[in-house]
């Protein structure tokens, strides 16, 4: 059956590019801000429930259910703590750069969706915590939060709605492991950015000790639009339990690299040839696809052309959505260089807080390079493998699962490429095997 396309009419994102301006007066001619008291004024339970039935499930990459967690937020505090939303605004996922177009070409869909989640989750603020490369970004979120306290959107009697909603901006300095939500709980409270053990989750002790959600920027981002135009208009993309539009986020071997937002679940083929106009070198060129961010296993071409772009159908390749940022490698790439880079970066990331991920990020990738040069031996692949299980999964935040699923996803289907290195760089007659 031939998929349906997302339509013009239907884009959330109506300014992803930056066609036009981001500021409050061109925001409001988008339709941002559009009676926001009104939305507010249904209460509570029922913006919640709204969200529940809209199916939205995280975009930061774990696609955790949002008006779930929302619905964990105490609706009294037992001892007059306030509570708080923190905002994920810390993309660093290689491949990952979708939130930047809403951060800088968006920014009013972000306080707007602040204040509605905010008041939903009855929290007194948001923190916009931004990743500290994204210097442009900061500057136009601190420029639209100031417009919206200019004009009454946020602050006290929030858009008139009787709800008195702070927005700060926070700025990180540069580390990866910032993005995981109680590290960056950590950071906001001016402490060095470590994960906390969970539980307790954030709703139950978050920012200060007090009840606190964080969520992707683009789960904030679509609420508005989603109290406008129902729960059900939402849930009509995609399909059960993956349900929606996406930004995605499509780098590497194609010939149009872009960001756009599409219905979820559209198979991974017609995704390419509609937005990114196809593979470099055509279709026969494609090795390999990570579909959602570098933390996620590789798919090999043959598996992935029909699957569906979803949390369950890449999860059934053993891969995932994660982020949706799809990076696409064609025959020219050196798939165990691409894989070695990544464990580079989540050796350097690792915050080193807990002994498998903090020696097994290091063992990995020093591993990782001698494969990618041949100078390894056929058992070290085993043992290589038998390292990514003893860190994955016993860590204390996902970096360690992170780190080691793209090695698992290698040698999976990889294999005879790291034997075919292995046997030429020793001497040996190699032996001509293909990838799985
Ligand atoms: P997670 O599955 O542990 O949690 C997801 C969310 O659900 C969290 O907010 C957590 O508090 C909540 N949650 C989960 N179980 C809960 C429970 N029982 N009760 C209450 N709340 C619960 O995943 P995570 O560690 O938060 O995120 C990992 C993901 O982050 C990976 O999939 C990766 O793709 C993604 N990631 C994204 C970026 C980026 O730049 N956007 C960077 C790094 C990693
Ligand atoms: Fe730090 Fe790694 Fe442990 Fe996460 S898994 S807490 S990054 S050492």
């Amino acid at each position: 059956m031939a998929f349906d396309f997302l339509q013009d009419k239907d884009r959330i994102f109506t300014n992803v590019y930056g066609f036009q301006s981001w500021d409050l007066k061109a925001a409001q001619k988008r339709g941002d801000w559009d009676n926001t008291a009104d939305i507010i004024k249904r209460g509570n339970d029922k913006i919640i429930n709204e969200m529940k039935e809209s199916g939205l499930r995280g975009r930061g990459g774990a696609g955790f259910p949002t008006g779930l967690k929302w619905s964990f937020m105490p609706k009294e505090s037992p001892d007059g703590r306030p509570s708080f939303l923190v905002i994920n605004a810390d993309e660093s996922e290689p491949g990952s750069c979708k939130d930047r177009e809403i951060l800088r070409n968006d920014p009013h869909k972000l306080i707007e969706g602040a204040l509605i989640a905010g008041f939903a989750m009855r929290a007194r603020a948001a923190y916009i915590y931004i990743r500290g490369e994204y210097i442009m970004e900061a500057k136009v979120m601190e420029a639209a939060v100031k417009e919206a306290y200019d004009a009454g959107l946020i602050g006290k009697n929030a858009a008139k709605s009787g709800y008195d909603f702070d927005v700060f901006v926070h700025r990180g300095a540069g580390a990866y492991i910032c993005g995981e939500e109680t590290a960056m709980i950590e950071s906001l409270e001016g402490k060095k950015g470590q994960p906390r053990l969970k539980p307790p989750f954030p709703a139950g002790a978050g920012l200060y000790g007090c009840p606190t959600t964080v969520n992707n920027v683009e789960s904030i981002a679509v609420v508005p639009t989603i109290m406008r135009r129902g729960a059900p208009w939402f849930a009509s993309f995609g399909r059960e339990n993956n349900k929606g539009t996406k930004l995605f986020q499509v780098s590497g071997h194609v010939e149009k690299p872009a960001v756009f937002e599409e219905a979820m679940s559209i198979p991974f083929r017609d995704m390419i040839e509609k937005h990114c106009g196809g593979i470099t070198g055509g279709w026969d060129n494609l090795l390999a696809v990570i579909p959602g961010g570098s933390s996620v296993p590789l798919v090999p071409a043959e598996q992935i052309m029909d699957a569906p772009m979803d949390f369950d159908g890449l999860s059934e390749l053993k891969s995932g959505l994660g982020t949706a940022a799809v990076i696409v490698m064609d025959k020219s790439t050196d798939i165990v260089r691409a894989i070695s880079r990544l464990s580079y970066f989540y050796k350097h990331e690792s915050c080193g807080q807990c002994t498998p991920c903090r020696e097994g990020t290091g063992w990995m990738w020093r591993v990782m390079e001698r494969l990618r040069d041949g100078d390894a031996t056929i058992e070290e692949i085993d043992t290589l493998h038998e390292v990514t299980k003893q860190v994955e999964g016993h860590t204390i935040c996902a970096l360690g699962d992170a780190a080691a699923w793209p090695i698992q996803g290698l040698i999976r289907h990889f294999r005879p490429e790291l034997e075919r290195r292995i046997r030429e760089n020793s001497g040996a007659e190699p032996v001509m095997e293909a990838a799985e």
